[in-house]
């Protein structure tokens, strides 16, 4: 029979890896936790509508990557491509904006987009995501973005720049689009055909595009700064300020659009040049008009999501491969019938006292327990038999000095908690 595989675009975390991802979701919970961020989990599946409102019809995500199907009872259903929309549905059906705002909320959820796998890009993927909602003032967009700094600082991540733009308010964007457009039009025949299209529907899409002959066009066309109004302006002014007094070093970078539908005014990405193509490590911005389109009140709220596996690859580019050592703080090594059973018993009182402890499953020989006992780091180990069982007492090897202690098998989470203190 042939052997059945895991999905293309799919990956199994386990051994060292997945050692790296603890540490990594650590860092995030602790981060988040001085930063007031509180944990939200919404399901993996919400109504196809959620994201074709809250994502946005012309992006690439709602045209090309969602998994999607019906379910046995006729619902169009999707699995979540990003964390943001399922968070404002969440903080509208809880109505949190009634609690003392801002709402201040975390996730650390799996992603589902249908893409082209290479490094850095699959079709199940994580995300680290952060919103605030209820706040327009430019400090709520300073914390996010700092919150994201402090993130890669305590990762070890240095060499990512910060690029921020301003994509301006509703009136801001007709005008600009007025003038991209123009400009556009009068490049049509170099754009590939997608952007041709992209161009009719919303020209801003456009500007993300990664083919090289459309970036070189969209390299000289006009930027969206020129067309801030005078509220957009002071408001990207306060955030530069911020930023520079928190210390926080800045590229303004009008390319930075983004690929989702929704955002307004600030707009950010942190920009990796150590994992190649894929370099975008965060993105985010502020979305004042998302949680209208979903259907609640008009609220202000800004946020990022971050790809977890992009963390993890800059991480490794620039601090080299986690290795953790594999520890056990004692081995239980037996000889005969009687000895096997107490020293699984004796793992048992151990386990039970938060002591780390392994016996043999495997009927290897004593020899082959002690090499295993090797193998799995354990820093004490005894062997016990017949005789150790008749007078209650055995050897306990510390394996790195080679010292022995006298220790009562009877009593042995108390004993092994003094000697090895
Ligand atoms: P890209 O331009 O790389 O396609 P995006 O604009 O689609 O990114 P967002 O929707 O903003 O990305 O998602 C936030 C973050 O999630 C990205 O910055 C990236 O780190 C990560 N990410 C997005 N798509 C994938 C994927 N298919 N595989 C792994 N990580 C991803
Ligand atoms: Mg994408």
């Amino acid at each position: 029979m042939s052997q059945i595989r895991a999905l293309r675009g799919t990956k199994d975390i386990f051994g060292q890896d997945i050692k790296a991802w603890h540490r990594l979701e650590e860092t995030v919970r602790l981060l988040c936790d001085d930063f007031g961020f509180n944990e939200i989990r919404t399901p993996v599946f919400e109504f196809t509508n959620l994201f074709q409102r809250g994502v946005g019809e012309t992006t690439d995500i709602v045209q090309k990557e969602m998994y999607t199907f019906i379910d046995k009872g006729k619902n169009n259903i999707t699995l979540k491509p990003e964390g943001t929309a399922p968070t404002v549905r969440a903080y509208l059906e809880h109505k949190m904006y009634a609690d003392a705002q801002p709402t201040k909320l975390y996730y650390m959820t799996p992603a589902f987009r249908y893409e082209k796998p290479q490094a850095g890009r699959q079709r199940q993927f994580h995300q680290f995501g952060i919103e605030m909602f209820g706040s327009e003032s430019p400090t709520a967009d300073a914390e996010v973005i700092a919150i994201a700094s402090t993130l890669l600082d305590r990762l070890g991540i240095k060499k990512v720049d910060l690029h921020i733009n301003s994509l301006g308010g509703p009136e801001c964007r007709t005008k600009y689009n007025e003038t991209l457009s123009k400009f556009l039009q009068e490049h049509k025949g170099g754009l590939c055909n997608l952007c041709q299209e992209r161009m009719e529907i919303n020209p801003l899409r456009v500007l993300d595009c990664k083919n090289p002959n459309c970036s070189q066009i969209v390299e000289d066309a006009p930027t969206v700064l020129e067309c801030l109004g005078e509220e957009c302006q002071a408001h990207f002014d306060k955030l530069q300020e911020l930023l520079t007094q928190m210390n926080i070093p800045f590229i303004i970078d009008p390319a930075i659009v983004r690929g989702l539908d929704y955002y307004t005014r600030t707009v950010f990405e942190f920009i990796s040049n150590d994992i190649g193509s894929q370099g975008t490590v965060c993105g985010g911005g502020r979305y004042d008009k998302l949680v209208e389109e979903v259907g609640g009140e008009p609220t202000p709220a800004v946020g990022f999501g971050a790809g977890i596996e992009r963390l993890l690859l800059v991480q490794e580019a620039e601090n080299g491969p986690f290795q953790d050592k594999i520890e056990r703080d004692i081995f239980i090594g037996a000889i005969g019938e009687k000895a096997i059973l107490k020293a699984h018993s004796i793992v048992h009182e151990l386990r039970k006292e938060g002591i780390s402890a392994e016996a043999d499953h495997m009927n290897r020989s004593v020899r082959a327990q002690m090499k295993h006992a090797n193998r799995i780091g354990a820093k004490y180990s005894t062997i016990i038999g017949d005789n150790e069982i008749e007078i209650g007492e055995t050897d306990l090897k510390n394996m790195d000095t080679g010292d022995v202690t006298k220790v009562s098998l009877s009593n042995l989470p108390n004993e092994f908690k003094k000697i090895s203190k």
